[in-house]
């Protein structure tokens, strides 16, 4: 009777969990799109707590709520209206919304299957969690993988912005090319060989996951602000100048470039930051779109940096090697000038914390008019190509020391002097 008994349990917990994935529960509880009048919702909020609002347009407000929340707010006896949004689930998958763009888990399964397949080269780990508890994802590419060698590190990294999905893409493909490639390009060998290449693809993960769900145009992290607000920029939230001026981040919760309490309160920031302190890269990029643009330090003040001369001609050249591709000409140039000034951005801390030469990649389109944020699934391929020219030759400027000798073959990152700081 006791083993029927156990049987029986067993095997609806068996069947439940495929009724129910673990993903979902956690992360999905059902959720549906309500829209309400903005005076109403001004009214609502005297004796309710906030929703989570998406946007508004003109009149009319749209948030995010759990189902189980909607007879709450019809009790309230404020009129809204159900639209017709439905969550993606793990039965309907979401590739009619994000394309051949990645979503978060297919990003997972991508990166452990190039694990499977090159287990000599590649390996897979997380560098911590998110606000919502995914993780995020690091894969480490070079010979001899599982030992941390005396070797340079580079760090390549995308989607510190929910809505710009191309900057998913570009750290995946390039992952892809150098395993793919490592035993027939010469230059994709000596890198392999001569780097620790590490590649994070996703570090806002829940920022990502809202874009594709509920709201295309999502950028920040998905931290509940506490003041009827979500979202903290991620790329305004590093500790090197953090909140240094009003222009370059804002100090207002609901703004887009809200840099957030403190530095590093974000656990995705922070885990970068735990990461990088252990693994001071010489090189990095991180993607982004849009406005077709390379940048390095400084984005928090117009002054140079004592390593301008060295990172402008590293920056022309790759914006040379683009140009070559498809002759779409990226701009180049210290980000406090080129594109606008930021405070708490990673190549500044990058760059203060690591010494390390720390780029930006602004991908297609040119402007606004051309798109802006939203780009074709047809652009990830020619994006890809007339990125990878660039890509090799800028990590492979770490191997050889190419162009001067600034960058030590081997052994710690040395360190650039960074003003106000004593040099030593
Ligand atoms: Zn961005």
């Amino acid at each position: 009777m006791l083993k029927k008994i156990i049987y029986v349990v067993f095997t609806l917990l068996v069947i439940t969990s495929f009724l129910f994935p673990v993903e979902e529960l956690s992360f999905m509880p059902e959720k549906s799109v309500i829209s309400m009048d903005i005076r109403d919702y001004r009214d609502f909020l005297k004796n309710n707590p906030p929703l989570d609002r998406l946007y508004c347009s003109g009149e009319t407000c749209f948030f995010l709520v759990k189902d189980n929340k909607l007879p709450e707010i019809a009790g309230s006896g404020f009129p809204f209206q159900k639209q017709n949004l439905r969550a993606p689930t793990a039965s309907s998958p979401q590739d009619s919304v994000n394309g051949d763009y990645h979503s978060y888990l297919e990003t997972e399964s991508e990166l452990y299957d190039l694990e499977a397949q090159y287990p000599d080269l590649a390996r897979v780990s997380s560098i911590g969690q998110s606000v919502e508890g995914r993780e995020l994802y690091l894969v480490k590419i070079s010979d001899n993988v599982t030992q941390n060698e005396n070797e340079p590190k580079i760090f390549i990294v995308g989607c510190h912005h929910a809505r710009e999905w191309i900057s998913v893409e570009m750290p995946l493909l390039f992952a892809r090319y150098l395993l793919e490639q490592y035993s027939n390009n010469s230059q994709v060998k000596r890198a392999v060989e001569g780097l620790q290449i590490y590649v994070l693809p996703i570090l806002n993960p829940d920022g990502l996951e809202f874009s594709i769900r509920y709201y295309r145009m999502w950028r920040k992290n998905r931290q509940y602000n506490g003041d009827f607000s979500w979202g903290v920029d991620l790329n305004r939230n590093y500790g090197y100048k953090w909140g240094y001026d009003d222009m370059g981040s804002s100090a207002i919760p609901y703004n887009e470039t809200y840099r957030g309490p403190g530095p590093f309160s974000e656990p995705e920031s922070l885990a970068v930051k735990t990461f990088l302190l252990e693994n001071p890269p010489v090189g990095s990029i991180s993607f982004h779109n849009f406005s077709q643009m390379i940048l390095y330090p400084w984005g928090y003040t117009e002054t140079l940096t004592p390593d301008d001369v060295e990172m402008r001609k590293i920056a022309k050249k790759m914006s040379e090697l683009i140009f070559a591709v498809n002759g779409r000409s990226y701009s180049y140039g210290p980000g406090a000038s080129t594109i606008y000034p930021t405070n708490g951005d990673s190549d500044d801390w990058f760059y203060a914390a690591c010494g390390t030469f720390a780029y930006t990649i602004e991908l297609p389109p040119l402007s606004f008019f051309n798109g802006g944020f939203i780009t074709a699934q047809e652009e990830i391929d020619r994006t890809f190509a007339e990125n990878l020219p660039a890509l090799l030759y800028f990590v492979n400027y770490f191997v050889t020391g190419e162009g001067g000798d600034t960058i030590q073959k081997t052994g710690p990152v040395k360190s650039h002097p960074i003003p106000g700081r004593s040099k030593k």
